[in-house]
């Protein structure tokens, strides 16, 4: 008999990757899903970005790449920092690993003991805490409440602190409510950060491209240059170019953390593939028109979906300035039974009753620690936007 470690006693299945997969399997069945579950951009790879990864290929670029990255894409990464943060970072202070995903995932292996804590947003990235969990630390949860737009409110974040507190995650632009932080509200949330020295800060910058209404996107390295040699800057190629098959994250942090990081990504991975750290450098480098063309299309999106959803009865959906989520509050429907008879006592019965009876497949907001809530990818086109939410609103209409 298989018996799994204490450290995955608490560590979830992916919610929007369970959705997905079912979501595939009623596809698989001939029947018609309008899928609005995945956390995924629906524009293809850069061009430039497959050539490159295919010279490199063709030029024998297909050994063990260097653990931490290769030259050039460490080289790339830092004018990166430079053109887009103005931050400065040594070669010696990047890291490239598979994903952003897995840069957190070597940041808290390689930092906690148990019994640590790391503070997690919530509603947030369910990814935080099942990392915390594999580290054998504690995740906390910080509100982050609807009522102030989904942001980290500075008075909360200094209660979460303890003494026993390793890191804070902030994640602006938000997965999954889509809020984003002004410079003034990450100076407030600095200057909680200074009067706490033990205090390390990781910031999951992977939306950084996806703001809108001309919102301006800021991080905590260079708003707050003293917290600098504590603040490890999580990013990636995933969201920003549609790149989530290549598997390329990195971050700049200090030295010191940066090794203890590559010492643990070694063992996991020995590095990332060779022809994926081309293509990756190739965007970098490349003409960036392509970020602001996409997001003036992931802006019309949620206009459209945030006016959709709030014109129907039972459901509200604020308005975010970033990433391409929603995450609309569905109180109103709680306590209902579904035209099909399903009892909706929860967001988790409202997404099955919408993927069962209205084949749109969403991800409850249980899955991201703030219910009732569910959240709406509009990372695809106008078409499914437009079908999914009148689904929605059918769902809605039958409820009694
Ligand atoms: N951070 C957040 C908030 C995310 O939503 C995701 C992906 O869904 C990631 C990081 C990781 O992306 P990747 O591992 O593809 O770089």
């Amino acid at each position: 008999m298989l018996m799994s470690a204490d450290r995955l006693r608490n560590v979830k299945v992916s919610a929007s990757a369970a959705m997905t997969d079912k979501a595939r399997e009623l596809r698989a069945q001939g029947i018609g899903i309008i899928s609005l579950s995945s956390g995924e951009p629906d524009f293809p790879t850069p061009l430039h970005a497959i050539e490159a990864a295919h010279k490199a290929a063709l030029a024998g670029d297909t050994k063990y790449p260097p653990q931490p990255g290769t030259p050039a894409l460490r080289a790339a990464i830092q004018r990166k920092f430079k053109r887009d943060n103005n931050l400065d970072y040594a070669i010696g202070e990047i890291l490239v690993a598979n994903g952003g995903k897995q840069i957190i995932f070597n940041a808290l292996l390689a930092t906690c003991n148990p019994g640590d804590e790391v503070i997690i947003p919530s509603p947030g990235w369910i990814t935080y805490a099942d990392i915390a969990y594999l580290a054998e630390a504690t995740p906390i949860p910080v509100p982050c409440p609807e009522n102030n737009g989904f942001k980290l409110r500075p008075e909360d974040i200094e209660a979460a602190i303890t003494p026993r507190t390793k890191w804070l995650i902030l994640n602006f632009p938000n997965n999954p409510t889509g809020a984003a932080c002004t410079r003034d509200e990450m100076r407030a949330i600095a200057e909680v950060l200074l009067r706490h020295p033990h205090v390390l800060i990781l910031t999951d910058d992977i939306y950084e491209h996806l703001t809108y209404d001309g919102f301006k996107f800021c991080t905590l390295a260079e708003v707050e240059p003293a917290l600098r040699d504590r603040v490890l800057t999580v990013n990636g190629v995933s969201k920003a170019y549609a790149m989530t098959g290549w598997r390329v994250g990195y971050c700049g942090g200090p030295k010191s953390l940066i090794d203890v990081m590559n010492n643990v990504h070694g063992q996991a991975t020995g590095g990332i593939t060779t022809v994926s750290q081309a293509a990756a450098v190739a965007v970098l480098d490349g003409p960036q028109d392509l970020l602001k063309e996409r997001a003036t299309i992931y802006q019309a999106r949620r206009d459209l979906v945030v006016e959709l959803l709030n014109a129907i009865p039972g459901i509200t959906c604020h308005k975010p300035e970033g990433a391409f989520y929603v995450y609309p509050n569905i109180a109103s429907c709680i306590g209902k039974t579904t035209a099909g008879g399903r009892a909706i006592e929860t967001d988790t019965d409202f997404v099955s009753a919408l993927l069962e009876e209205a084949h749109v497949a969403a991800v409850p907001g249980s899955a991201y620690g703030m219910s009732p809530h569910f959240r709406i990818s509009y990372a695809t086109d106008i078409d499914s936007l437009k079908e999914g939410c009148l689904r929605i609103a059918q769902l809605c209409a039958g409820l009694s």
